[in-house]
């Protein structure tokens, strides 16, 4: 028999497995601050569980802990990125970035991704599986204790679309903010789609307390198809209706996601034409990105960022770009577990 991933089961899931092997409920509830409040990496660090329990765990059960395949930190922000390897071998990257409000995780949700973006690094290689919630949660517990910083906020934003990953990444969410765990509140979660409508609109309707970002990158049909396939499954009218919906439901501002690349969508008309898209949803918050060169694309980064924005804001739309850091370590997003495949 596999062992089970006993990291992403939640406490209720918990308690009836151990009531099942014949242990009292409570303690359940020990068990569960051992791995989710003090991250611990083997049972035997469970000082104040029977040694019996303790065998039978390790028979029937395994905690998920990735190991540490690159680790890179930068001299002039400390950034650090991660390459965290799972036991099938597969990697994922995680980000740690210190702001002055504190640290702030970007986390890894699929091994890969399908969604196909052109100027993503992430989808080059393809998809190859969806990561349990456990090889989330262990890339914000290993990353707190690789680097010995608090994650006081998370972002969804690494490989993999979290909500073509949905099941899991909903899970993983219950665990992190469980009481008795890791305790986040899900109002310093953000999670960025490239705009799957109907998992917005569920999402909306679940009422979590999540930020949402939205990838949008290009604000007419005809722009965003070409860069982005999504859009051709679900349009830009269909895309700000959802986000519209969110902010209803919720209250909570939408942020999207615009890279700028020269000569693509940092023009004036296209400066335009996001006014006239974001409009009805505002109030809502433009990140503009000089987008990452990436090896497979010709693309560059705009040198018309500062005109855009005025452009955007001029028309009251309020946008700002976003600090580049770790310059020192840059591979962009995906370029990291991308180039150790090549070695
Ligand atoms: N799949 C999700 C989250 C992962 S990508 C999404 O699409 O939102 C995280 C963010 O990085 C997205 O906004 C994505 O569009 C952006 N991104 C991807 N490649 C980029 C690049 N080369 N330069 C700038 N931003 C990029």
């Amino acid at each position: 028999m596999d062992k089970k991933d006993i990291l992403s089961l939640t406490l209720p899931e918990l308690e009836a497995e151990i009531t099942a092997l014949g242990e009292k409920k409570f303690r359940a509830g020990q068990l569960f601050g051992w791995l989710h409040e003090k991250k611990i990496t083997s049972f035997a660090e469970c000082t104040n569980l029977p040694k019996a329990f303790i065998e039978q765990l390790d028979a029937d059960y395994f905690i998920m802990v990735p190991a540490v395949k690159r680790k890179l930190e930068s001299k002039i922000d400390g950034t650090v990125k991660f390459l965290y390897e799972f036991p099938d071998g597969e990697r994922a990257e995680t980000v740690m970035m210190s702001y002055k409000h504190g640290n702030s995780l970007c986390i890894s949700t699929q091994v890969g991704c399908k969604m196909g973006c052109s100027f993503c690094a992430s989808t080059k290689a393809g998809f190859v599986r969806d990561l349990a919630p456990s090889e989330m949660l262990a890339q914000v517990y290993g990353s707190e204790r690789e680097s010995g910083r608090k994650v006081e906020s998370l972002v969804l934003m690494g490989i993999g679309e979290p909500l073509d990953n949905f099941g899991n990444v909903l899970r993983f969410l219950q665990l992190l903010s469980s009481e008795k765990g890791k305790n986040m509140s899900l109002r310093h979660v953000s999670l960025s789609t490239c705009g799957i409508v109907p998992r917005i609109r569920e999402l909306a309707d679940m009422k979590t307390g999540l930020t949402l970002s939205v990838s949008l990158h290009a604000p007419t049909d005809e722009k965003r198809s070409a860069i982005m396939p999504i859009n051709k499954r679900y349009d830009t009218a269909e895309l700000i209706d959802a986000c519209k919906y969110y902010f209803s439901q919720t209250g909570r501002r939408i942020s999207f996601e615009f890279a700028l690349i020269d000569g693509v969508n940092d023009d004036a008309v296209t400066a335009k034409e996001l006014v006239k898209l974001l409009k009805p949803v505002s109030p809502c918050h433009v990140n503009l990105i000089p987008v990452n060169e990436i090896k497979e694309r010709e693309y560059r980064k705009s040198s018309r960022v500062k005109e855009f924005t005025k452009l955007l804001c001029d028309s009251g739309i309020n946008a700002t770009v976003r600090r580049t850091l770790g310059a020192d370590i840059n591979a962009a997003c995906g370029q990291l577990r991308r180039d150790s495949m090549e070695n």
